[in-house]
């Protein structure tokens, strides 16, 4: 921030966002009284060449960038009472002597320190200064959510790590000048803890933080929605609106995102049932009696300004030649050039679904972070979900890399800094960033498949945690999704496909089995299931699990398929629980502690099957 005039009546300064910034705000206040009072407030265009040439010059050094964000980080905690009890001091700057010095950590390490802080416990325990605010991670494969510190430096970071993606998106993908951007994003509650820090999620804890509205529209992706929608306490409210916004904007719209493609599906199903209630509020221009949250209720009024039947017509045209819905997404948005969301791992599932709404419309991954930081952007946008890869940001954090042999187990070898890794290997991520990680893993599997400059490029492969395992058999989420896909493929010959999924280890029956919960869009004959719970079980190709079930140590796989609308409520449950319905990530394996959730697809199974693939 610096002061750049300064008159009797008038001074004016600039923020930058950012480290590394082609962007910056200027506010311009005169004096009235002894008050300021802000005159205007000017975003800085953004400037795509300069932002990429900042990359390239970033990656190109990616060791040395290294190196200084390591120090940086350190030089600014260096009085964390974690770092000084390890004999870190100001003048530790190498990273040999760090990592020799600090543990890898797990959060559940962290966890008590992370506690105090949430209990208001202001001395420097992870960072120099208290916190601002904590995030809840979604947490949902453990059943509980997290806490992780959230600080300014991580909001710059996600500026940043926004500017980049955008600047090689639109290289590839060119934008209108003042078109908007139809987000589905929610911010979820924010509490303040007992010891008075605000918590919330990740992404609440952005899109509440003063520089987000600035930071978007800089890169041109003004949302759609007043914020009064994103802000909403009712999430199905703040959907039904982002809809209904988009389409009073749909010739603006130049791209739809959310964070997850769970989210992009989850609400284009919605408009699938709702579209005709929609289409009446447009044709009146009375909102729906459904918004019941006054401050939605008012924003969305001043929105819609009055009947509009002409667009009603035009979107009851569109809805109505659609075969299928395909292609809803390019119908409702003319303009739009692309689909934008997280679509690698775990999302996988939800791509061909989004694919059939976005018609020809490109899909394009979003990048690769977490709560804890982000790691990683998509600087090939034009890679299709299924090939998406990430080039690290060196100045994001600093990054180790865990060497994992090919059954996803530790080796004994240390982990290998950024530019160390070997193309091919599979690695578990871990980070030092300024919110007071150090050396944190952080539970994902990643492969390096390349490098941008001196930058590793990875493919993001899973959550490390086994999912499934009763004895010798190991099986991630991942071979869970390559199971349920294959078996999916005959139900698509019956026009049926899965909405959600989930799985369970069931160890109260001798032996043990697989439980697979399944949500489908129709009806069939109990043949064809049958036929699915045996592809089912078929499709965990896991040695240890295949040896375990042809000598019945492991019992038959149990299909049990539940009633429409189940998962909803699951992720209901989740959403009560603190998590964000933008972060949401369904809970590929419920463990027996997640009592509630276990009862909620317990309750609603329609009918149940066991798999004979092994008789
Ligand atoms: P959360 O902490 O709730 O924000 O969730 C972060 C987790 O989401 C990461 O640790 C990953 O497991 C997953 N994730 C984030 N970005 C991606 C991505 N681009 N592809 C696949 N999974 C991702």
């Amino acid at each position: 921030m610096g002061a750049k005039s300064k008159t009797k009546q008038t001074f004016s300064f600039d923020i930058k966002l950012g480290r590394n910034l082609a962007t910056s705000i200027t506010f311009t206040f005169s004096m009235v009284g002894r008050c300021p009072v802000m005159l205007e407030k000017k975003v800085e265009t953004f400037n795509m060449n300069r932002v990429i040439d900042e990359f390239e010059e970033m990656t190109r050094n990616a060791d040395q960038v290294q190196k200084q964000t390591l120090k940086e980080i350190l030089h600014k905690n260096q009085s964390a009472i974690y770092l000084q009890n390890f004999g870190i001091n100001g003048n530790t700057t190498d990273p040999e002597a760090f990592k020799a010095l600090v543990p890898l950590v797990t959060d559940l390490d962290l966890e008590p320190y992370i506690k105090r802080m949430v209990d208001g416990d202001t001395s420097p325990i992870l960072t120099a200064l208290p916190v601002p605010a904590i995030s809840l991670s979604s947490g949902t494969s453990q059943g509980r959510p997290k806490f992780i510190p959230f600080t300014d430096e991580l909001m710059e970071n996600t500026l940043q790590l926004f500017r980049t993606a955008f600047a090689f998106r639109n290289r590839d993908f060119p934008i209108d000048d003042n078109g908007r951007a139809l987000q589905f994003i929610f911010s979820s509650k924010q509490y303040i803890s007992k010891g008075g820090v605000p918590v919330g999620t990740a992404t609440t804890n952005v899109y509440r933080n003063p520089n987000f509205k600035a930071g978007m529209k800089s890169i041109q992706s003004l949302c759609c929605s007043p914020d009064e929608v994103i802000f909403s306490p009712d999430v199905h409210q703040a959907l039904y609106c982002h809809l209904l916004s988009g389409i009073l904007f749909r010739d603006q719209v130049q791209y739809v995102f959310a964070s997850f493609a769970h989210g992009l599906v989850h609400a284009f199903r919605t408009f699938e049932q709702l579209w005709e209630e929609i289409v009446t509020d447009i044709e009146d221009g009375v909102l729906s009696t459904r918004i019941t949250v006054p401050s939605v209720r008012t924003a969305m009024t001043k929105l819609l300004s009055g009947p509009n039947p002409e667009l009603a017509e035009t979107i009851r045209t569109k809805c109505m030649s659609l075969s299928n819905w395909y292609g809803l997404i390019p119908a409702l948005f003319p303009n739009a050039k692309y689909v934008y969301g997280i679509m690698t791992g775990s999302m996988e599932p939800y791509v061909k679904k989004l694919r059939h709404y976005a018609g020809e419309l490109p899909l394009v991954s979003h990048d690769y972070g977490s709560s804890e930081g982000w790691i990683a952007a998509n600087v090939r946008p034009r890679l299709s979900p299924e090939e998406a890869t990430f080039a690290v940001v060196p100045n994001l954090g600093y990054f180790e890399f865990l060497p994992l042999s090919e059954t996803g187990e530790t080796e004994e070898r240390p982990p290998v800094g950024l530019t160390e890794v070997k193309i091919g290997q599979e690695y578990e991520v871990v980070i030092t960033n300024y919110a007071g990680l150090y050396r944190y893993r952080l539970g994902d599997v990643v492969k390096i498949v390349g490098f941008y400059n001196k930058t590793p490029q990875l493919k993001f492969i899973c959550r490390r945690n086994l999912i499934l395992s009763i004895n010798i058999d190991k099986n991630t989420e991942r071979d869970l999704q390559m199971s349920v896909e294959s078996a999916a493929k005959r139900l698509a010959e019956e026009k049926i496909e899965v909405i959600d999924f989930s799985s369970h280890v069931d160890v109260k029956t001798e032996p043990g089995h697989y439980v697979i919960y399944w949500e489908i869009s129709g009806e069939t004959e109990d043949d064809v299931l049958q036929d699915c719970c045996n592809c089912l079980d078929k499709g965990f190709i896991d040695a240890g699990y295949m040896s375990s079930r042809k000598c019945k140590t492991i019992g038959a796989l149990e299909l049990k398929v539940v009633e429409r609308g189940t998962f909803r409520k699951v992720q209901e449950h989740f959403l009560g629980l603190g998590s964000s319905a933008g972060q949401f990530k369904m809970p590929r394996c419920v463990k027996p502690s997640n009592v509630k959730v276990l009862q909620i697809l317990c309750d609603n199974v329609v009918s149940r099957f066991f798999s004979t693939a092994f008789e």
